[in-house]
């Protein structure tokens, strides 16, 4: 069921007349369907999220939702967005902190048009004092996403973080790797359908790897972030982490935007960093299926969501 609810998902992901029902009414309100999951298309929107979130203590990190991108004018049109995201999010006086993906700044064009677009945002990055943080797509880009990072990091771009995930069974490598480096991981189970050769498929395994890579990141990474809201796994990274001695601002929690609220807030009153994942824009479509994806108890939540706006 597991995998197999992810396949279906990940199919109609691309599925291009959903798609552009979806885009017409998904966002139409704040009560629409997709308003639990998606910030909002605009900047102002999901600055106005941010400003709530970060009034309940939370953190935030902004993503500009895009993802396979084939040109190189859309690939530089999302870097120029995300260059006004900065000068806005600089002005707003939010917290500076922003996820983008490399198949969003060209890396399918060609990768020096990824590494130029991934300059050019880190450069006022860093002026202005921004974490980057790279997410990381299914497993035809973990490489070349990894060996990205690495020239990024080779020219002295330290705001600079990539996400690692726990299904992929090369990850415990690429921990190491990036354990090497120094360089901050964002731990995440993984959201992509995945073919047996390369990652796990049963959710007891998916989970056993999740606490076992999070053990090495906290023993020996720099300031990990543990990106799950699966309340078992988090219960067993607070004890392990706890037991060790290791503070609570040593690491972080993160979770995304609309999901487990309440988790995210017990976490805050227990004193824990907690960040949420804030993503906006309208290429929504496909992030919003991946959540689908994960639970398809959502697609009840979703259809609740349309009978009564009706
Ligand atoms: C901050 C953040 C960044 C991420 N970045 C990436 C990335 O770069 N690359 C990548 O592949 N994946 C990314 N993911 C997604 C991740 O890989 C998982 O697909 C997602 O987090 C669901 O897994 P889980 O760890 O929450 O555990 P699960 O075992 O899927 O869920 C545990 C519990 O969490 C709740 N839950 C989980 N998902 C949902 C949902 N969609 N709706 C409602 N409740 C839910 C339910 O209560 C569920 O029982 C990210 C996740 C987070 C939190």
């Amino acid at each position: 069921m597991y995998a197999g609810s992810k396949a279906f998902f990940y199919a109609l992901s691309h599925n291009a007349t959903l798609r552009r029902l979806a885009s017409q009414y998904g966002l139409a309100t704040s009560e629409s369907f997709a308003s639990r999951f998606i910030a909002g298309e605009t900047i102002e929107a999901a600055i106005e999220a941010s400003r709530r979130l970060q009034s309940q203590g939370l953190l935030i990190t902004l993503d500009y939702l895009g993802e396979r991108v084939r040109t190189v004018e859309e690939s530089a049109a999302a870097t120029r967005e995300y260059m006004r995201l900065m000068d806005i999010i600089v002005d707003a006086g939010i917290e500076r902190n922003i996820s983008l993906k490399v198949t969003q700044l060209g890396i399918d064009v060609d990768r020096a048009t990824c590494v130029d677009n991934l300059r050019r945002i880190l450069e006022p990055a860093a002026r202005h004092e921004f974490f980057i943080r790279i997410d990381m797509e299914n497993s035809p880009y973990t490489e070349r996403t990894l060996e990205i990072f690495e020239t990024l990091w080779e020219h002295q771009y330290r705001n600079l973080g990539v996400a690692l995930q726990s299904y992929l069974y090369r990850t415990e490598g690429d921990v190491r790797r990036m354990n090497e480096l120094g360089a901050r991981v964002r731990l995440v189970k993984g959201a992509y359908k995945e073919r047996s050769s390369v990652a796990y498929q049963q959710k007891g395994e998916v989970n056993a790897a999740f606490v076992r890579l999070a053990r090495v990141l906290l023993d020996e990474g720099t300031y990990p972030a543990i990106a799950t809201h699966d309340p078992g796994v988090i219960e067993e990274i607070r004890a392990y982490a706890s037991a060790r001695g290791i503070a609570k601002d040593r690491f972080e929690f993160q979770m995304l935007y609309g999901i487990r609220r309440d988790l995210q807030a017990s976490l805050v009153a227990a004193g824990h960093r907690m960040r949420v994942y804030v993503p906006f824009g309208r290429e929504w479509f496909p992030y919003f299926m991946r959540r689908l994806g994960e639970r398809p108890a959502n697609v009840g939540f979703v259809l609740t969501a349309l009978v009564r706006e009706r």
